[in-house]
């Protein structure tokens, strides 16, 4: 059952970079079903997945005669070598790991299709192929896990002895017949840390996620983000790490094995102040080539406005005040109200009072809100800290 091939296909990933392969069957994925369903039920969903749900279970739905499935990963840093120095009056969000470097997509496309290419060049009959990278229909990490590169962690990422979760997936749907390679049992054992690190509960303990309350999910989001989650994100302006640091299996950790994944830390850790007020041009040639920019700028200034607010940062009063009189966008205009809110005081009576006007001439109900409700939290602080001065 082309073993052979196989041990060649194995042989040449090694050669073009891909860090793991495996092979799986190409049966659908049963025990998926229920989960899916139900996720999508409870709206545990992000909406960002496929949406057909048998296309994701059953191989066959979507490809001609399905005989395997070929999975690939490859290891990413998870440390910045170089950082930027910190520098007093700078204040820089981060993007997650996942997102340094050059888009996975690309990067994973480009593996496959070499992969591929070898594969054609060495039958006499061509063969049918689809490659795949988490847009696609398949489940990714259910894909890996059957081809036995990983487990399903509770932090519902795949867990791999050598790389932890710091690795990207995708896979291959092929015609050809191929043994497939045993699965990795369950390796998390009694271990709950992503579970109980996770600051918003998102995590349900087995593997599965309410995908709406994930940090990593609301960083993408174009509109207002939720209250709750927005001192959560820190200065995390795209993505959410924190289930993969707090796993023991990730610990010292830190593959650089792929040029184009290295991160410049001009981009991964930007300054805040500048991002708020970027061309689209100088967005597009900056951030064009993560995968963290794949929404646009306006969510990831967003993110700058609160990660601002969180970092309580007073220089950053008059481009929050600059955003507030003159970005032409409501969630711009609303968030940088909020950030305000964090950093100003009752001695702040010329922001109180550009917040008051501001609401007064405000169009949109939400942004109002939002404004409206920054001078009410500025007025609770002076009124807490009188009481507490009185007391
Ligand atoms: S990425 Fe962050 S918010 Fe999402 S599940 Fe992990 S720890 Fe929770
Ligand atoms: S932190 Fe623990 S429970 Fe979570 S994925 Fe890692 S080993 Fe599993």
């Amino acid at each position: 059952m082309n073993e052979l091939l196989k041990e060649k296909i194995i042989k040449k990933s090694i050669e073009i970079g891909i860090d793991k392969i495996g092979f799986a069957n190409a049966e659908p994925f049963y025990d998926l079903e229920e989960k899916l369903i139900k996720q999508q039920e409870k709206n545990h969903h992000s909406g960002f997945e496929h949406k057909n749900i048998p296309e994701r279970i059953y191989p066959e739905k979507i490809f001609d005669d399905p005989r395997s499935i070929i999975s690939i990963a490859l290891a990413y840093p998870s440390k910045i070598p170089n950082p930027p120095k910190r520098e007093k009056g700078v204040r820089r969000g981060e993007f997650a790991r996942a997102s340094w470097g050059i888009d996975y997509h690309t990067i994973l496309r480009d593996r496959m299709d070499q992969l591929i290419e070898y594969i054609q060049s060495e039958l006499e009959e061509p063969a049918s192929f689809k490659p795949m990278v988490d847009t696609g229909e398949l489940v990714d990490v259910a894909v890996a896990e059957r081809a036995g590169i990983g487990f399903i962690g509770r932090n519902g990422l795949l867990v791999t002895e050598e790389f932890g979760t710091y690795v990207y997936i995708g896979e291959i749907i092929t015609d050809i017949q191929f043994v497939p390679d045993p699965k990795v049992p369950f390796g998390c054992g009694d271990c709950m840390r992503c579970v109980s690190a996770c600051p918003t509960d998102a995590l349900l303990g087995d593997g599965r996620m309410n995908a709406n309350k994930c940090l990593s999910y609301q960083t993408q989001t174009k509109g207002f983000m939720k209250e709750e989650y927005r001192q959560q994100m820190g200065h995390v302006i795209y993505g959410c790490d924190i289930c993969q640091l707090s796993c023991p299996y990730n610990k010292g950790i830190d593959f650089h094995l792929h040029e184009e994944m290295e991160p410049d830390p001009d981009k991964v850790m930007p300054e805040l102040k500048p991002l708020l007020t970027i061309k689209n041009r100088d967005f597009k040639e900056k951030f064009g080539s993560l995968s963290g920019s794949w929404r646009g700028k306006k969510p990831l200034q967003r993110n700058a406005l609160i990660a601002l607010g969180n970092y309580r940062d007073r220089s950053a009063v008059p481009d929050l005040l600059r955003c507030l009189d003159q970005d032409p966008r409501p969630v711009i205009r609303g968030t940088a109200a909020w950030a305000l809110s964090k950093i100003a005081t009752s001695e702040d009576e010329a922001v109180i009072e550009f917040l008051e006007q501001a609401a007064i001439q405000e169009v949109d109900d939400e942004a109002k809100e939002e404004i409206t409700q920054a001078v009410t939290i500025i007025l609770t602080k002076t009124l807490r800290k009188n009481k507490r001065n009185r007391g």
